[in-house]
This record gives structure tokens, sequence and C-alpha cells, in this order.
């Protein structure tokens, strides 16, 4: 990254959302891969891990008491029931990521988001479309990981997530990954430069000073 992205600044917020089988997780796995420095939020979970998921790494996985008492004690930013399981975003993990300069992703659902927002007040909120029902359902079971049972209930579920999309600001297609991609790397960029991330830079070039970033 270079031109005013490279410069000191604070850590940006990317969050997506998108029905179960979309391919947030491909994407964001992408972006990571590219942008190394990219941290992502790790949400606690109370759903059972997948085979090839680490506690730690996609999720923590926690018991519902556990998740109750983290609800409790406001360590969630943001917090909600998906298909059937309680998902949560780690507010002092985040905090501290942010802190340290680092740029933030989120794998949530609509509520979450619409929660985060309220929480941090800024960041990049994207809603990922699948080119149809039909597509979604053959990426889900194509994907291999849930029984019938949660199939149906994220399929069903799905509908009600797309009617939501317009409480995120930026919606993209996921028809060719690649396309989806470049998208997607496009509005993470471009958050970079929002002015509000930029506190000291109008500053540091008005008194000539130079950047201890740089
Ligand atoms: P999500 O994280 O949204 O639940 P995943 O990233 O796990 O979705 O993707 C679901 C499945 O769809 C995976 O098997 C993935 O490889 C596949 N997939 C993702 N994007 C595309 C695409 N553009 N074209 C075809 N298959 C895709
Ligand atoms: P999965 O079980 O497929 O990993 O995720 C199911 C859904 O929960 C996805 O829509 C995902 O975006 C959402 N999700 C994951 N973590 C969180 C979280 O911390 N908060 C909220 N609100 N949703 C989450």
């Amino acid at each position: 990254m270079d031109g005013v992205s490279r410069r000191s600044r604070q850590g940006v917020l990317l969050v997506i959302s998108a029905p179960s089988g979309t391919g947030k997780s491909t994407l964001l796995n992408k972006l990571r891969d590219e942008f190394t420095r990219l941290a992502f939020s790790v949400s606690y979970t109370t759903r059972l891990p997948r085979g090839g998921e680490v506690d730690g790494r996609e999720y923590h996985f926690v018991d519902p008491d556990t998740f109750s008492h983290l609800r409790k004690t406001g360590d969630l930013a943001e917090w909600a029931q998906v298909h059937g399981h309680f998902y949560g975003t780690s507010r002092p993990a985040v905090q501290r990521m942010l802190d340290e300069g680092r740029d933030v992703l989120f794998d949530i659902d609509v509520q979450g988001a619409r929660q985060l927002r309220q929480a941090f007040h800024q960041g990049a909120f994207i809603f990922l479309f699948p080119p149809s029902m039909q597509v979604l359902e053959q990426r889900l079971r194509g994907r291999g990981t849930e029984s019938e049972e949660s199939v149906a209930q994220r399929l069903s579920n799905a509908h009600r997530e797309l009617e939501q999309a317009d409480s995120l600001d930026y919606w993209i297609m996921n028809d060719n990954l690649e396309q989806a991609y470049q998208d997607l790397r496009a509005v993470y960029l471009a958050e970079t430069l929002r002015r509000s991330y930029h506190p000291r830079l109008q500053d540091d070039v008005l008194r000539g000073g130079s950047d201890p970033a740089a």
C-alpha cells in the first residue's frame, strides 16, 4: 500500500454479511492472503466446531453458560442468535487490534452488523449476494459441512437475511469469484482513505513534519 493509506492512521473496520454459503470466508481469506496485516475478529460461538475448524482461529467455541457470562459482563460489542446458536464479537479484542492500528475484518450477520455500527461509529459495511437461491443451495451443499437440517435452516434464514441487505452500505455480487474479490478489495482500499481514519494527516502536512510511519 502507498500514498495516504501508508501513513500512520487508525485501523479500519471491514464488515461482511451474507447468507450462509454465499462465500464470505472464501473472500475474506483471499483478502487476508493479499493484505497480511489484516486482522480477523474471532467471534465467540456456542455452535460446535466443524471438521477442520480450530478453537481460537475460526471461532472461540464456548458453552451457553460462558456465552451468557460474556454478555452480562459487557465483553461483547454485539451478539445475535443465528441458525439456533449464539454468536458474538469480543469488544476488548477488537479494541486492542484497532489501538495497534490494525485493520479488522468481521464475518457477522446483519443484526450484528447493525449493532457494530452503533458500537464503533465507523467501518465499511458490506452485504454479499449469492447469484440466486439455487446457486446458494448448491454452494452450501457443495461445502459438505452441514447436516440436512442445518442446510434447511440456513436456506430458510437466507430469505430473511436478503430482505435486510439494505441496512448495509456496499452490495457485492459473488457470482464470479475473481470479480467479487476485486470489488471487495476496492471497498477495503477506499475505506483506508476515509478522512476519519487520518486524524493527524492534515496537520502533519501543514506543519511540514515528517511522517514517522513513512
Ligand atoms: P460463507 O463463509 O459465506 O458461509 P464459504 O466461503 O464457506 O461461504 O463458501 C461456500 C462454498 O461456496 C465453498 O465451498 C466455496 O468454495 C464456494 N464458493 C464461494 N464463492 C464462490 C464462487 N464465486 N463461485 C463458486 N463457488 C464459490
Ligand atoms: P457459521 O455457523 O456458518 O460459521 O456462521 C453462521 C452465521 O453467523 C454467519 O452469518 C456469520 O456471519 C454469523 N456470525 C459469525 N460470527 C458472528 C458474530 O460474532 N456475531 C454475529 N452477530 N454473527 C456472527
